[in-house]
């Protein structure tokens, strides 16, 4: 394991967010998070890495308290963010906090514009007619081909432009942390790397941290700060970004492989051998 292990340090006062062995159940039965601890510093970008279905939208979802939606509900640990439990609070309380999450698959309006889209990501805040024009510049300026499609219906932009803006929707909402559900889904190569030099950017220009989970543990480890290596529902691994990328079983596992993942039957057997011999 590389870098400094949660469970084993505690919170620093640069601590935006401490997850502390959470569980989480769906359906009163369905055991999913088995006990994850992760931290987010402030400023930082962190990954959450992992395979289909290791549990990193759950993870998201217990964040920013979207679970309950889902019939699913923490049932042990903790989550405190800028020192304060968020049990009790709703999205709405985590959305004034700015804590604001962008969705897995988007989730654009398809037929409102691509800046009627953008201005209800500013319904929780009241502004002027001016301060909404300078929010919506603000997006512009680092996504200018929103601002060149700022008329079009949603609906009928690419998958790239959607997914620009639902992260300008969440910028509309003056956020201190996003958490970003796997933004690489779907997209051509050169525009996952497009998105992310914008994530680079609003994350060093205007101070916003960033949970991102994400399957493409290859681009993510390029631009994150820190990584978090997720398994059914456990941690792994974590440490350093630079540290994981060069991790001779990061690499096996999660860098190198295409696209589409492990796909052969012999892949599978041996991933689920070096597993065991992981865990
Ligand atoms: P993906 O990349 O597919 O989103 P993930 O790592 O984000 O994967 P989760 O979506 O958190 O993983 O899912 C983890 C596990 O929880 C999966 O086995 C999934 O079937 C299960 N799960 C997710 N949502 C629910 C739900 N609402 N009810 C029951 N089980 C669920």
């Amino acid at each position: 394991m590389n870098g400094t292990s949660v469970a084993a340090s505690a919170a620093s006062p640069g601590t935006l967010l401490d997850v502390n062995g959470i569980e989480v159940i769906y359906n009163h039965v369905i055991l999913v998070l088995k006990g994850v601890s992760l931290r987010v510093q402030e400023g930082d970008i962190v990954a959450l890495l992992g395979a289909n279905g290791a549990g990193k939208t759950t993870t998201l979802r217990a964040i920013s308290s979207l679970l309950r939606g889902q019939r699913g509900e923490v049932t042990k640990g903790s989550i405190e963010y800028r020192g304060e439990r968020t049990e009790s609070f709703t999205p709405a309380d985590l959305v004034q906090r700015g804590v604001i999450q962008v969705m897995e698959g988007r989730h654009c309006f398809a037929h409102l514009t691509i800046e009627e889209n953008l201005l209800t990501g500013a319904y929780t805040r009241i502004l002027s007619r001016a301060q909404l024009e300078a929010a919506l510049d603000r997006v512009y300026q680092y996504f200018p081909r929103l601002k060149q499609r700022r008329k079009s219906q949603a609906g009928y932009t690419s998958g790239g432009e959607q997914q620009m803006a639902a992260i300008g929707r969440a910028l509309m909402a003056d956020p201190r942390m996003i958490l970003l559900d796997e933004p690489s889904m779907g997209l051509a190569p050169q525009i996952v790397d497009e998105i992310f030099q914008i994530v680079r950017d609003l994350n060093q220009r205007e101070g916003v941290s960033f949970l991102l989970a994400e399957q493409n543990t290859n681009v993510a480890l390029r631009y994150a700060d820190y990584g978090y290596i997720l398994e059914s529902g456990r941690v792994m691994m974590d440490g350093v970004a630079a540290d994981l990328a060069q991790n001779a079983d990061v690499k096996e596992f999660y860098l190198g492989v295409s696209g589409a993942g492990r796909t052969s039957f012999r892949e599978t057997k041996f991933y689920r051998r070096r597993k065991r011999w992981l865990a």
